[in-house]
């Protein structure tokens, strides 16, 4: 009787715990505005239907005090690569916008940061370097979470171009765009992006990603045919500072993705940035959080020996702060490129560090995170 007791006693806490870890994980980790932030709205502001779930997740809008065009930052729409919203995050705490309006949505995909991806042995969460001491952050999923979105189709119906992908894709923000309103849990939320991108009159889309580094498409931006002047300019600028970059136009008759169908249905310039993440890869070996932070893989430096990479793959690895550096550099080159482009609806912002100040100091040295 009291061994009975005793099991039962162990399977309570073991159920306790386990559950408030889950729980834990729909909770939205803290983000520092910086004072330039002007509004914090969520993106069921731009459909309702999204209100109060997981698919909900917030707007970030720094406005400056002159006039210009808008741009809307896209990070998390994978969250199993973490450059993406980490960039998205660092531009959050440091961004001080004098033209023009940046907006910001962190999470694209809120629902893909509830869960890992099933077999791939990833660390729930990984530790940054901060001024503060180590900031936890959560690493996600590719796929909105099951618990949102279930069963998979076996195949999966993209709209309105009817192109067929796998299962799985339904749960893939991006091969969901341009969404639809009476859609799965992972159109909706597609569909509200481009809600926001249509109501806000948003002039140019910058989509974070990542990649394994033996992907073709990769340290690339990819830019719709009306995009390709400002991702050419800033494409070109990037090279000359030594920073490796290729441009990728995005395929006609591939649907589904940010760069595509952002660009046909709305008026917004639609590009797309990758970086490199082993932690991504197919070729990886021990994976954990370290690999996570520091992007070091001897596997993946063996597999750049024999040329089975797209990306250089040094001893030193890619670490997460060269991505993170990558893409705000990226980013501010995109912008540029668009001001030099659009007369009239330049955005100009300040505070966000250089590609040279993060690599050197750590992007989490930047990150203001209050005490
Ligand atoms: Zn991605």
């Amino acid at each position: 009787m009291i061994r009975k007791l005793v099991i039962l006693a162990l399977l309570s806490a073991a159920c306790f715990i386990s559950g408030g870890m889950l729980l834990s994980q729909h909770q939205d980790e803290t983000l520092y505005p910086t004072p330039s932030l002007t509004k914090r709205m969520m993106l069921s502001d731009y459909f309702s239907v999204l209100r109060g779930g997981d698919g909900d997740t917030e707007v970030f809008e720094y406005c400056g005090d002159e006039g210009g065009g808008t741009v809307l930052i896209l990070g998390g729409t994978h969250c199993d690569e973490p450059a993406s919203y980490l960039a998205a995050y660092l531009l959050i705490e440091t961004l001080d916008v004098q033209r023009g309006r940046v907006l910001i949505v962190p999470r694209a995909n809120r629902s893909a940061l509830t869960h890992n991806l099933q077999g791939e042995g990833h660390p729930q969460t990984f530790e940054v370097e901060t001024l503060h001491g180590k900031r936890s952050f959560r690493m996600g999923s590719r796929y909105t979470n099951p618990l949102n979105q279930w069963p998979d189709p076996e195949v999966y119906l993209h709209s309105p171009s009817k192109q067929e992908l796998s299962g799985s894709d339904s749960r893939n923000l991006n091969r969901c765009y341009p969404g639809r309103a009476d859609g799965t849990y992972t159109e909706r939320v597609a569909h509200a992006l481009a809600e926001l991108i249509k109501q806000e009159k948003v002039d140019l889309v910058i989509d974070l990603h990542e990649a394994s580094p033996e992907y073709p498409v990769i340290n690339a931006i990819v830019a719709h045919e009306r995009a390709m002047d400002c991702a050419a300019f800033a494409v070109m600028e990037l090279q000359g500072q030594g920073l490796e970059y290729s441009l990728e136009p995005s395929p006609q008759n591939y649907h589904g993705l940010s760069h595509r169908e952002l660009g046909d249905h709305t008026n917004a310039l639609a590009t797309l940035m990758e970086s490199a993440n082993a932690s991504q890869g197919r070729l990886r070996g021990r994976t954990d959080a370290q690999l996570v932070v520091t992007g070091r893989d001897k596997m993946y430096t063996r597999a750049a020996e024999i040329e089975m990479t797209r990306v250089p793959f040094g001893l030193e690895g890619i670490p997460l702060d060269i991505r993170v550096a990558r893409h705000i550099e990226g980013t501010r080159q995109l912008v540029l490129a668009f001001n030099g482009l659009n007369a009239g609806k330049e955005v100009e912002f300040g505070g966000a560090p250089t590609y040279a100040e993060i690599v050197e100091r750590g992007f989490g040295k930047f990150m203001h995170e209050e005490n």
